[in-house]
């Protein structure tokens, strides 16, 4: 129940109705007894500076921050984690004394995801399939985990070259290379790990897929989709279709907000209220 004690938090964005962050948020609060509760803000192009004055004095305890928010809030911080500040990009904001502190809880998320879904990233060929946004972090954690090589594909070549050069500026020993989406042909007949990071194939245009060349997905073993609506998204079905495992984005959605949880309530979720989240989350897909 809201009573005169309870704590606020929630999501800036635009769209933000389709969120599922309020069910995994007040399902923690109430599995947790936790006096919190999440609500969705849509914040219009133009309000995002008075949004986080607002938040502050409203005295949210903290918020989550989606498209097309995650670079632009920067400048409006008090503090940002180092890791938020390299990869560019905020998703969860936690108030501090003067405003909030930004982080990054989709690079963690996915890691995490990615341990309990039992891929290995250390010594592993990656293709990485975009160049927005969450692309850039997965070119990150795979370079910070010691992958290989990291191959990234995109339909603007300059964006995968941009992503490339910021990678290498801090990780200057990794392999990579920057190619279009159509020269994949290029690349050697070996086995990837391919990390799906654009918004191909998801909820309503189900029927698309980034590339449908079936001599792309023979080099494909694993196929990891951060796309997780639909369940099973087209590259997953062509990842399968040709003898590879895969994964959709559903986990790595679970742990940024677990992780985000944490650090708004300075608690450790418990295994079994993770489980409770997904759960909700798979019957909610
Ligand atoms: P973004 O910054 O807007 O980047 C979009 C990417 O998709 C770019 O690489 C873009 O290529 C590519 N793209 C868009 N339309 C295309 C088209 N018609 N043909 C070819 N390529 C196209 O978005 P983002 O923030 O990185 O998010 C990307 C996706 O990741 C989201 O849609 C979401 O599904 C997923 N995601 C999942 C989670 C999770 O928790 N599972 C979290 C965040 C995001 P160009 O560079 O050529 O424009």
């Amino acid at each position: 129940m809201i009573n005169g004690k309870t704590r606020t938090c929630g999501l800036i964005g635009c769209p933000v109705e389709h969120t599922k962050s309020p069910l995994i948020h007040n399902t923690l609060a109430e599995y947790m007894g936790i006096d919190l509760a999440y609500v969705p803000f849509c914040v219009q192009d133009g309000d995002l500076q008075d949004a986080i004055k607002g938040a502050k004095a409203l005295n949210l305890l903290g918020l989550n921050v989606t498209v097309p928010y995650k670079s632009n809030v920067i400048p409006f911080l008090k503090d940002i984690d180092p890791l938020a500040k390299q990869i560019g990009a905020v998703n969860t904001l936690v108030r501090v004394d003067g405003g909030y502190k930004g982080y990054n809880t989709d690079m963690p998320g996915l890691y995490r995801a990615m341990v309990e879904d039992g891929i290995k990233i250390e010594g592993e060929q990656i293709l990485l399939l975009g160049a927005g946004g969450v692309a850039r972090a997965v070119a990150l954690l795979m370079a910070q985990k010691k992958a290989k090589e990291i191959v990234i594909l995109n339909r603007t070549i300059q964006k995968a070259k941009d992503v490339c050069d910021e990678v290498s500026g801090f990780y200057p020993d990794i392999k990579m290379k920057a190619l279009s989406l159509d020269e994949f042909d290029t690349l050697p007949m070996e086995k990837y790990l391919a990390i799906q990071a654009t918004n191909i194939g998801m909820y309503p245009k189900v029927d698309e897929a980034i590339l449908e060349a079936s001599n792309f997905y023979d080099r494909v073993h694993t196929g990891y989709d951060l796309v997780f609506n639909p369940e099973q998204t087209k590259f997953m079905k062509l990842v399968k279709a040709h003898g590879g495992k895969s994964f959709n984005g559903l986990k790595m959605l679970l742990y940024q907000g677990i992780i985000a949880y944490e650090y708004w309530t300075d608690t450790k979720v418990p295994k079994e209220a993770i489980q409770r989240v997904y759960q909700l989350l798979q019957a909610d897909a």
